[in-house]
C-alpha cells in the first residue's frame, strides 16, 4: 500500500438524517478511493477504544449513548493527504465554528451531533482503521477510469 488511508464515519445522526450518500459522494468526487465500507451498530466497548482519549471526560457517557443509539457508517478512504484533507472536508469539531462548504458546516448545529468523524493524524487513522475493520474487509483495487474515459 503506497497511499495514505483514513477512517471516516457517518455518526448515527448523519445516518438517521439520510446524509450518507452526500458524505460518500464528497469523498468520491474529490478523487479519494473507497477501500472499506460497512454499517456498524457500535458497542460501548468499541466506542471506549475508539474514543480512548475522551473516556474520562464529563461529556463521554452521553456521547457514548448517542454513538451507540443507531447504526454508524464506517469507511476507509485512501489517497494523497487524505487524513488532513478529510478533516478539512469534515470542518471544525464544533459546528458553530465550521465553515459552510464543509460537512459539519453544511449540516450541523450541535457539537454532540456533528454528523461525522475523521481521524486526526496518520497514527490515529492506522489505529482506528485496525479497530473498525478486519484486514480482509479492506480491498485493494485499481481504478480503470482513466482507461475508459480517455
Ligand atoms: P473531533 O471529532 O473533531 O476529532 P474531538 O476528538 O475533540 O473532535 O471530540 C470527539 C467528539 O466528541 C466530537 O466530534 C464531538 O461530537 C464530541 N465532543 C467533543 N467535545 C464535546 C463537549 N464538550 N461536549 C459534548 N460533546 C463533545
Ligand atoms: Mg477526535
Amino acid at each position: 500500500m503506497s497511499e495514505e488511508r483514513t477512517f471516516i464515519a457517518v455518526k448515527p445522526d448523519g445516518v438517521q438524517r439520510g446524509l450518507v450518500s452526500d458524505i460518500i459522494g464528497r469523498f468520491e468526487r474529490r478523487g479519494y478511493k473507497l477501500v472499506g465500507l460497512k454499517l456498524v451498530q457500535a458497542t460501548k466497548e468499541l466506542l471506549a477504544q475508539h474514543y480512548a482519549e475522551h473516556v474520562n471526560k464529563p461529556f463521554y457517557p452521553k456521547m457514548a449513548q448517542f454513538m451507540s443509539s443507531g447504526p454508524i457508517v464506517a469507511m476507509c478512504w485512501e489517497g494523497k493527504n487524505v487524513v488532513k484533507q478529510g478533516r478539512v472536508m469534515l470542518g471544525a469539531t464544533n459546528p458553530a465554528d465550521s465553515a459552510p462548504g464543509t460537512i459539519r458546516g453544511d449540516f450541523g448545529i450541535d457539537l454532540g451531533r456533528n454528523v461525522c468523524h475523521g481521524s486526526d493524524s496518520v497514527e490515529s487513522a492506522n489505529r482506528e482503521i485496525a479497530l473498525w475493520f478486519k484486514p480482509e474487509e479492506l480491498i485493494n483495487w485499481e481504478s480503470n477510469q482513466a482507461k475508459w474515459i480517455y
